[in-house]
């Protein structure tokens, strides 16, 4: 334990700093395995997929209209094609299309041999077999070329990624029906506290419902983890060092909520310390001073504050990009707009803090922020309202109604 040295002059840990110390510890998972494409959606993927193919596959029209030869474009006034035929997405046409003729031509159907142009079937006047087509046009126009999107032995996406919806379909455009992926970590989660109690049960005097283990559940399934829900553990040395060791003997990841401060029943850092290797930070940043890191054996573990809001913006600023990073995805920045406030926000100097807000249009159609009610970090309905954080830098000594302020959307299109 060495959080004296961790701690700027302040005493407090700035948020980059601890940021940047989790990521520097951790060492991705191993292990992979093979799923078919639709299954692999949201899972890590663990090698490169490269083009086999090019895609398209051959040129190909981009309208409806008629194929020709940019050779019998008229530079000026009108020309007149004599039709030949048909070309169906599906059904190519099977002929060439020599000098002074065009084919019918559907979007996505083959380019006919000879033809290298499309022109719009709005932009010509066909009679018959005749097509009156006019000058203005551009050589090459309206066609779509093979290897356009892909070209063979191009790599396509890169291991690390993610896959989307889209990232599906470019596997499926390139005719690959399974992708090796990385395998879900697995991860174990506890709370820890005399006072709480387990859904199902009454509530005594001084006791309240654990809550943190289904937020946590939550957060943790969004992440595509494999979960392991130990329940709650007492404030009680032996107990806890029982869950510790269970915990670590089955998962990547050990997470648990409570008892990382230095109160009296505070075990978890204690623990840490007999079975691995703990760093507890006292963070610059509210909600959610402290924080504890470390390594348990080969697993990684973090104790995240007791307070229900404290839990979950550590969680999101700290455990979700490192399991990210833990599970072999390397993630990008996370999105964070210049939106202006529509309140003032109250802050103090000194600490970051990520205060809850509600991301909305005003009566006059601009993005807005406002706060999503009272701050404190026991208040979970400020955080099931919100829809956002506003980020406020540990200098800020607050935001005056209209001012720009960072804000940090809790989702976006997947
Ligand atoms: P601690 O960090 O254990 O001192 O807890 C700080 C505050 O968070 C106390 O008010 C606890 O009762 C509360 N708390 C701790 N764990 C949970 C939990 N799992 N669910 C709801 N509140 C909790
Ligand atoms: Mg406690």
């Amino acid at each position: 334990m060495n959080d004296r040295n961790d701690h700027n002059p302040s005493g407090l840990l700035s948020v980059d700093e601890a940021r940047s110390r989790i990521f520097d510890m951790l060492r991705p998972i191993r292990g992979d395995e093979q799923l078919a494409i639709r299954s692999a959606l949201g899972r890590v993927l663990a090698e490169p997929v490269i083009s086999g193919i090019d895609v398209p596959p051959y040129a190909n029209s981009a309208m409806d209209g008629y194929a020709l030869r940019a050779a019998d474009l008229p530079a000026e006034g009108t020309a007149t094609l004599k039709l030949i035929g048909r070309a169906m997405a599906g059904a190519p046409f099977e002929g060439r299309v020599g000098a002074g003729e065009c084919v019918r031509i559907m979007t996505g159907a083959k380019l006919p041999d000879g033809a290298d142009t499309v022109l719009m079937q709005e932009r010509v006047e066909a009679e018959g077999e005749q097509v009156r087509i006019n000058a203005g046009h551009r050589p090459g126009e309206n066609v779509r070329h093979p290897g356009e999107d892909m070209a063979v032995g191009q790599t396509v996406l890169e291991p690390g990624r993610r896959l989307t919806p889209a990232d599906l379909g470019v596997l499926a455009s390139l005719g690959i029906p399974e992708v090796r992926v990385r395998r879900r970590l697995r991860v174990a989660f506890f709370s820890t506290g005399d006072e709480l109690v387990s859904l199902g049960q009454p509530l005594g005097e001084g006791q309240i419902y654990d809550s943190n283990r289904y937020t946590l559940y939550g957060m943790l399934q969004r992440c595509g983890a494999e979960l392991l829900d130990m329940g709650v553990i007492p404030d009680r040395r032996e107990a806890v060092r029982r869950a510790f060791q269970d915990a670590m003997s089955q998962a990547d990841v050990v997470i648990t909520s409570g008892g990382v401060s230095v109160g009296e029943a505070d075990y978890v850092k204690q623990t840490l310390d007999e079975l691995g290797e703990v760093h507890v930070w006292r963070m610059a940043m509210k909600p959610g001073k402290p924080l504890a890191v470390g390594r348990l054996g080969e697993a990684t573990f973090f104790g995240l504050p007791g307070n229900p809001v404290s839990a979950m913006a550590t969680f999101y600023q700290f455990v979700q990009p490192a399991l990210e990073r833990l599970g072999g995805a390397t993630p990008g920045e996370p999105l964070v707009l210049k939106i202006p406030t529509a309140t003032d926000l109250k802050k103090s100097p000194g600490r970051l803090e990520y205060q809850r807000g509600v991301l909305a249009r005003d009566a006059h159609g601009n993005w807005t922020v406002t706060s999503s009610g009272r701050q404190g970090s026991h208040v979970l309905t400020s955080m099931s309202r919100a829809n956002c954080f506003v980020i406020l830098p540990a200098k800020s000594a607050g935001a005056k109604a209209g001012e720009l302020v960072d804000v940090q959307p809790f989702a976006g299109l997947i």
